[in-house]
């Protein structure tokens, strides 16, 4: 697996089926939609239908059937030739599918909607398949890693957070990475497969966009689509 870069882009390779295109926005495309990413995909050959969330930190999550902008955190689908969209600067993007149940999708991963349980809505919804050979896999983008994601002492009493909270030199910090791990794969029937790209957009020093260092509304775009 690796990041092949692009004019406009990062495609994630060797990782997902060759038949699936992911990866993220580079800084060059300030992640306006639906114009950046029908660009990116025009780039690569592609006119797919377009799929976008008006994120609000929720634990909404939807199966999309038709293109739209969705009012939630995740969207999935099973169609072909159809981009799902999710717009972060500092929360972890996460790009999935299943080879197996032909099953693509993104989840927006703040620390709200991993509160309010958008994980458990994705494993019923998604991950509930008893089949044990099936595999997915999920790729994280670029977001606030807990090299750099401090937090406040309040968060100590968040329940589905506090096991991933880290105490260094006095300062609380939240892992991300390892909460997504350890949801996944602490529910034994699934095999999971992970690719973490590794960026962290703090103290990248490739200009991701990072809310908590820029304070604008500049986004990295962050999709996966069935070709
Ligand atoms: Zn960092």
């Amino acid at each position: 697996m690796k990041l092949v870069e692009k004019e406009n882009c990062f495609l994630i390779e060797d990782f997902f089926p060759l038949n699936i295109i992911a990866g993220f926005t580079k800084p060059s495309l300030k992640g306006v939609l639906p114009e950046d990413i029908k660009e990116i995909m025009s780039s690569l050959g592609i006119n797919p239908d377009v799929s976008s969330m008006n994120q609000r930190h929720s634990a909404e999550i939807f199966q999309v059937n038709k293109p739209g902008v969705y009012e939630g955190d995740a969207i999935f689908t099973r169609q072909k030739n159809h981009v799902l969209v999710v717009k972060t600067a500092d929360c972890l993007p996460i790009i999935f599918c299943s080879e197996d149940t032909k099953v693509i999708g993104v989840i927006h991963m703040g620390w709200r909607s991993a509160d309010k349980g958008i994980f458990e809505n994705i494993y019923k919804s998604v991950f509930n398949n008893k089949n044990e050979n099936t595999v997915y896999k999920i790729a994280l983008g670029p977001g606030l890693r807990s090299c750099c994601y401090k937090v406040g002492t309040e968060f100590l009493n968040y329940p589905k957070i506090k096991d991933y909270l880290e105490l260094r030199k006095n300062n609380l910090y939240f892992d991300p990475v390892k909460a997504v791990k350890q949801y996944t794969v602490k529910n034994d029937y699934n095999k999971f497969s992970f690719y973490d790209t590794g960026v962290c957009t703090f103290c990248s020093d490739k200009g991701f966009f990072s809310y908590r260092k820029f304070f604008d509304n500049n986004r990295t775009l962050s999709f996966i689509s069935n070709n």
